[in-house]
């Protein structure tokens, strides 16, 4: 199992040394290594068991260090990442020649982020490198937001695991592309597309399927439990499924395993609790979970997304 601690010099040593950590954010926990190593990334891919047409996230703490990965920033991307950064937005910019192409999966683009928490902002300044780090679960599981997920998958992978303890948002970054007249949403995420509003630009959302290489974390199926996952009318799935295990948005029903997202129907707190409670359910004792979807409005529709994505199959 890895050592699961506090020390940022021992984590960055590791980073620097082209190895892997595991990172706390404010969105979910990463698998992080240094991003300008071509050997350290692949073992990103070989440890989460990751296509290699899927790119991955570089994180970075301070524009200085964006600016050495990526060019081209049109007037709407810095508006945002100035209103947004650090935070969980992430932005995909043409890529400089010193981005490995497997970071990128081949693309010409590349996807750059500035996390909020405070120990992953420390790990990257500490190694002085940017740091790619895709969610630290295996491939198409669903997203780890406290250290012992981490432990508990990769945990025999890894050396050292950065506690950070439970992530703030709960759910992975926006991903935007960005023109002067549009701005693209490519993954529904913890800032909120009312947010985009009084940005310039139409602002549209990227349909998703199980077979686009251009975008690959649309794959319809994605953050899965093992167990059979089925969202839809509780109610009716309740009758459906009598000994099922339930996620519920805001109601207990007393008899069965029952999660509740938010029992004061908060979608903050209901997205910081998801993927907690997928895990919990998948590791209960019920052969089926059924769930429910949220309001669609505001971090909402990021739930749903995630919701309708794990009982995709
Ligand atoms: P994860 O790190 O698991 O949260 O997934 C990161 C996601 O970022 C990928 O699945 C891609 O959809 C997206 N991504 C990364 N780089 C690019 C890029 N250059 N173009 C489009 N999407 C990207
Ligand atoms: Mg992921």
């Amino acid at each position: 199992m890895a050592v699961i601690g506090q020390d940022i010099d021992q984590a960055a040593r590791i980073i620097l040394n082209g190895g892997l950590v595991g990172m706390p954010t404010e969105t979910v926990y990463g698998l992080a290594a240094n991003a300008l190593d071509e050997k350290a990334v692949l073992d990103i891919f070989k440890v989460k068991r990751r296509p290699s047409f899927d790119p991955l996230i570089v994180h970075v703490a301070s524009l200085e260090m964006l600016h050495s990965l990526a060019t081209g920033l049109n007037d709407s991307a810095q508006e945002l990442l100035y209103r947004f950064w650090p935070g969980p937005l992430t932005l995909i910019l043409k890529k400089k020649n010193i981005v490995p192409d497997l970071v990128t999966s081949g693309h010409s683009t590349v996807a750059v982020r500035m996390p909020k928490h405070p120990m992953a902002l420390k790990l990257i300044e500490k190694s002085g490198v940017p740091i790619a780090a895709p969610s630290a679960n295996p491939f198409g599981y669903v997203s780890p937001t406290r250290p012992s997920h981490v432990d508990k998958q990769l945990g025999d992978q890894i050396p050292y695991i950065l506690d950070g303890g439970k992530c703030a948002i709960g759910i992975e970054s926006t991903i935007l592309e960005v023109s002067d007249e549009e701005i693209k949403v490519l993954r529904l995420g913890g800032l909120s597309p009312d947010l985009l509003l009084p940005f310039k630009g139409k602002i549209t959302f990227a349909s998703f399927s199980s077979s686009n290489p251009v975008a690959p974390g649309m794959l319809t199926s994605h953050y899965s439990p093992k167990k059979k996952f089925v969202v839809g009318n509780l109610i009716q799935l309740m009758e459906q499924y009598p000994e099922a295990a339930i996620l519920s948005y805001t109601t207990f029903y007393p008899g069965r395993e029952c999660y509740v997202l938010s029992k004061k129907a908060d979608l903050t707190e209901a997205a910081s609790n998801l993927f907690h409670f997928m895990r919990s359910l998948d590791e209960g004792n019920n052969e089926v979970i059924i769930a429910e979807l949220v309001p669609p409005e505001g971090l909402g529709r990021a739930i749903n997304d995630r919701l309708l994505r794990a009982s995709a199959s």
